[in-house]
């Protein structure tokens, strides 16, 4: 007979293996934009809260007959195991992306993950011990957050402002950490359009951060997923350009081509790299040979830089639309991110509301968004939502934020 765990206040037995679990499955919990997603996803709701790419400008006829050739031309290699390092010709051609950011890393120190998610899940892995410190910006991406839970590693936030991670705050949360005796592992950092707050790290504040990292031989940890969707085409040197021996870079297909075919890379420091397909290894085996093979077969046979242009337009476009309605509709008191890329805009509301406790009233209203308080570790968030523009229309976006301005409105009692 299995033990079950105690009954719910509706006298049902909770998950009978509730006491089976390891102490880390404790930290594993459903992440607010989960939670949300099949209220978002129902058709009369403009979803502001999930940040799915657009899709609608990928070429499908021609991916489709490519893809067809690789079944049928080398269906032998593209259907079987591969190396957990990755294909050799999609390494190559990955440090030609990231080229584009000043980047010029060894196709060996690449390696090939199921997202950059797994990647993310594969440094945690092999850097952090329960108890380690993780040194984030505030807010953060839900994703790593719920990794770092995972692996039972401590989150400790570092203040952004309009150009980014703040060095003095780093500073500070250094010579916390350091006072209190604690081991800080590695600084996550998103620096380009971040999730969610939509800044940009400015440029002069990277060497800087570099350095201060540096100096507490810490280790950084680059996020880069939305580097090449720059509104105007701009794009910023990475961290991992100025520093090679201190940064980890992780890098993602799912934004600028198809996040539903998950491949991702990580570009480690040499000495690291072993264990991290080590770690890949031992989580997947390899990650998927057709996919790598997609991929590969796209960049090499499309204009893929051309089709990043185009979906940097879409974007842009959709931004516009989101922060034209917010300056038309949104009660006075709030305040937003601007960003310059990406599909995040960062909203403050006024003292008094609750972005978490009015978010059933907005699904009520026919408008989902994420509250702040999914994108910390430690409760705040409480007065800031994450709203997304990549997905709807720009008209859908404009509805969107006028229902939530009447709500808003509603809890000011405008
Ligand atoms: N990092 C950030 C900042 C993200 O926003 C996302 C996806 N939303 C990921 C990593 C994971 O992306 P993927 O696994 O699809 O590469």
């Amino acid at each position: 007979m299995t033990s079950l765990g105690p009954p719910d206040d509706t006298g049902r037995s909770l998950d009978p293996h509730l006491r089976r679990y390891a102490a880390r499955a404790a930290g594993m919990t459903a992440s607010e934009v989960r939670a949300l997603f099949s209220v978002a996803s129902r058709p009369e709701v403009v979803s502001l809260a999930g940040g799915m790419p657009n899709l609608t400008a990928l070429p499908l006829d021609s991916l489709s007959t490519e893809i067809a050739g690789l079944v049928s031309g080398e269906g032998l290699v593209a259907l079987q195991y591969g190396s957990a390092h990755g294909l050799p010709e999609l390494r190559d051609q990955i440090c030609e992306v990231m080229g584009l950011e000043e980047v010029h890393g060894h196709p060996d120190d690449v390696v090939v993950t199921v997202g950059s998610q797994m990647a993310l899940d594969m440094v945690t892995r092999i850097f952090c011990d329960p108890g380690d410190v993780v040194l984030a910006e505030g807010p953060s991406y839900v994703g790593a957050l719920g990794t770092f839970a995972a692996y039972q590693a401590d989150v400790v936030h570092v203040g952004m402002d309009a150009d980014g991670l703040v060095p003095d705050a780093l500073r500070e949360a250094l010579a916390a950490c350091e006072r209190a005796g604690r081991r800080v592992k590695f600084l996550y950092t998103i620096p380009n359009f971040q999730n969610p707050a939509g800044v940009t790290l400015a440029v002069p504040r990277r060497a800087e951060i570099l350095e201060i990292c540096a100096a507490h031989r810490v280790l950084v940890v680059e996020d880069n997923p939305y580097g090449l969707l720059g509104f105007d085409g701009q794009t910023y040197p990475a961290l991992r350009s100025m520093d090679a021996d201190n940064v980890v870079y992780l890098g993602s297909f799912s934004k600028t081509f198809a996040a539903g075919l998950r491949v991702g890379w990580a570009l480690a420091p040499h000495a690291v790299r072993e264990k991290l397909m080590l770690a890949a290894e031992s989580a997947t085996l390899c990650p998927p040979t057709l996919n790598q093979m997609i991929v590969s077969r796209y960049l090499a046979t499309h204009d893929w830089k051309g089709q990043i242009k185009s979906f940097q337009q879409t974007y842009r476009e959709r931004r516009d639309a989101m922060l034209a309605a917010l300056e038309q509709h949104f009660p006075p008191g709030c305040t937003w991110t601007v960003p310059a890329g990406g599909f995040f805009v960062w909203v403050t509301v006024p003292e008094g509301v609750d972005t978490k406790a009015m978010l059933p009233r907005a699904v009520t209203a026919r408008v989902a968004y994420v509250s702040g308080t999914g994108f910390y570790a430690d409760g705040l968030g409480s007065r800031q939502m994450r709203l997304s523009f990549c997905y709807p229309t720009p008209e859908r976006i404009t509805e969107g934020v006028r229902r939530l301005a009447a709500v808003l409105s509603d809890e000011l009692d405008l």
